[in-house]
């Protein structure tokens, strides 16, 4: 059982809010899509990525989706589009690409998944 009463959060006032977000539980990242604040998502060359795992341990949100020890994607419900992953990456396999566009070209059927 949480220590916060949060029961009806929804209705609370601008009053009943303290200053600052609240995290009234731990571990409640996932039920949290963030990804709705990024203004560029992350888009892998895989012909260029050699597989070294550095994006994955250098993402803030464990946006990073790795499979059997390999690199798959983005989970883009919570990659916030910081571009952390692309300045780490050792072989510039990832591009940061404006989100408006990649969302145009996915509608259109193209590849911008990342
Ligand atoms: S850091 Fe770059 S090369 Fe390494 S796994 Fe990620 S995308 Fe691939
Ligand atoms: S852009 Fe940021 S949040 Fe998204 S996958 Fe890369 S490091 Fe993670």
């Amino acid at each position: 059982m949480s220590q916060w009463n949060i029961e009806n959060i929804n209705k609370w006032s601008w009053r009943k809010h303290p200053l600052a977000a609240i995290i009234p539980e731990a571990g409640n990242a996932a039920n949290y899509r963030t990804g709705g604040w990024r203004t560029r998502r992350p888009i892998r060359d895989e012909d260029n990525c050699n597989q070294c795992l550095i994006c994955f341990i250098f993402c803030p949100d464990t946006a990073v989706k790795v499979k059997e020890e390999k690199v798959v994607g983005f989970e883009l419900k919570h990659c916030k589009g910081c571009g952390i992953c692309a300045h780490e990456c050792p072989k510039d396999a990832i591009e940061m690409v404006d989100e408006a566009e990649a969302e145009s070209q996915e509608k259109e059927g193209g590849n911008a998944r990342g």
